[in-house]
């Protein structure tokens, strides 16, 4: 059991503590990363074991856990190349589950081959550091554009400007 005197000292130095920590963690940083990687050099097979053994015991916490970490590249992607307003480009969709990336010049084909083992555009862009020539649109407006060429959106507002 803690004493009220020793509880004292541990609150007025927490942050003192943590910053040792961290200093000491930081100092230590590639040490302690050569040590892990040796590790798992040495212990591969039962590295990958442990790793398998957990993702089935943790199976729905894994998949949050990837629903989660998925979700938060989404909204970066989205966010970078909406200039944060996580919005279509096209009609101003604003529902994150409605939005996608576009290919401004758009080549479909060549596009897909080169996401082929990329867990996804949004890990592939994010990877890349974010190259240009892409913009969000909606499913919708980004479908019709691709099978037809162009948005009715477009069309309606040009009747509208004349
Ligand atoms: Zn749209
Ligand atoms: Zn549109």
């Amino acid at each position: 059991m803690e004493t009220e005197c020793a509880k004292k000292w541990r609150l007025t130095h927490k942050g003192e503590r943590q910053r040792y920590k961290q200093r000491w963690y930081q100092e230590h940083r590639e040490q302690q990363l050569a040590h892990q990687r040796k590790w798992y050099h040495t212990h591969k097979q039962q590295a990958r074991e442990h790793n398998k053994k957990y993702r089935l015991e943790h199976k729905e916490h894994v998949k949050e856990y990837r629903k989660m970490i998925n979700a938060k590249v989404k909204r970066e992607v989205l966010g970078h190349y909406s200039s944060d307003r996580m919005s279509c480009a096209c009609c101003g969709e604003g529902h994150i589950e409605f939005l996608s990336i576009d290919h401004i010049n758009n080549d479909g084909a060549q596009q897909r081959k080169a996401f082929v083992g990329a867990r996804s555009i949004y890990w592939w862009l994010k990877a890349r550091e974010f190259p240009n020539g892409y913009r969000v649109l909606c499913y919708n407006c980004n479908l019709s554009l691709g099978h037809h060429g162009y948005c009715p959106h477009q069309i309606k507002e040009e009747k509208s400007n004349e």
